[in-house]
């Protein structure tokens, strides 16, 4: 009876303990799969925490969600195929214009002003891809590929970097320019910026790509 006893105690002892590792594995198994999500958190500069964007003292076009004016994002960045692109480009510049359809056409990008006319910074590292004068619309133009099929663009700009050509390698937050009223499209001194997706190796180049609203698109990768 007592041996029996002993047997019982032993096999529930044994019982107790598989349960304490497997829980530990599992605890430790739990632990180990959080950290790599914590570790996508984006590192951006103290200042590029959060969007601090108005919609410009006018009538602004398909503008995104906005109290008194200040852009309803939490988040600096988007996320396009990976890839995490600055929405504003342009350094304490409201938003002049939304993406969408205005003026009986669709205007692909978001356009950019400030007074005096400011500075205009890559919105994520990339190789310069083309950098051309087009007087017709977009005026001094540069686009720039920043892998995985996203591209940006900067448009009307009034001067460019003597840094920036093409096959230029540039880092996110890099001068690029400053904006102007440069081509045909440009009504007044600003930034017309696009972030579009797709393979630039197509016959139309960059207007055989996707055009995407970037606050639309998610707040981080
Ligand atoms: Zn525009």
């Amino acid at each position: 009876m007592i041996i029996n006893q002993l047997k019982i105690t032993l096999v529930v002892s044994n019982i107790l303990k598989t349960a304490f590792f497997v829980s530990t594995i599992l605890l430790v198994s739990c632990s180990s799969t959080r950290s790599p999500v914590e570790s996508k958190t984006p590192k951006l500069p103290p200042t590029q925490v959060n969007l601090k964007l108005n919609i410009c003292p006018m009538s602004v076009s398909n503008a995104p969600p906005s109290i008194d004016r200040k852009v309803q994002r939490l988040s600096a960045v988007a996320c396009v195929n990976d890839v995490e692109i600055l929405v504003a480009p342009a350094p304490n510049a409201c938003l002049s214009s939304g993406f969408g359809f205005r003026h009986g056409r669709q205007h692909d990008g978001l356009d950019y002003q400030s007074k005096p006319a400011g500075t205009v910074i890559a919105a994520a590292k990339g190789t310069v891809i083309n950098k051309v004068f087009r007087i017709q619309d977009y005026g001094n133009w540069i686009i720039i590929d920043h892998g995985n099929g996203v591209y940006s663009s900067y448009a009307h700009l009034k001067s460019v970097s003597s840094k920036i050509s093409i096959n230029s390698k540039v880092k996110r937050g890099q001068v690029l320019g400053q904006m102007g009223e440069t081509g045909g499209a440009a009504q007044a001194i600003h930034l017309h910026f696009e972030v579009r997706k797709g393979d630039y190796d197509n016959p139309k180049k960059w207007w055989g790509l996707t055009a995407l609203n970037s606050f639309k698109l998610p707040e981080k990768c």
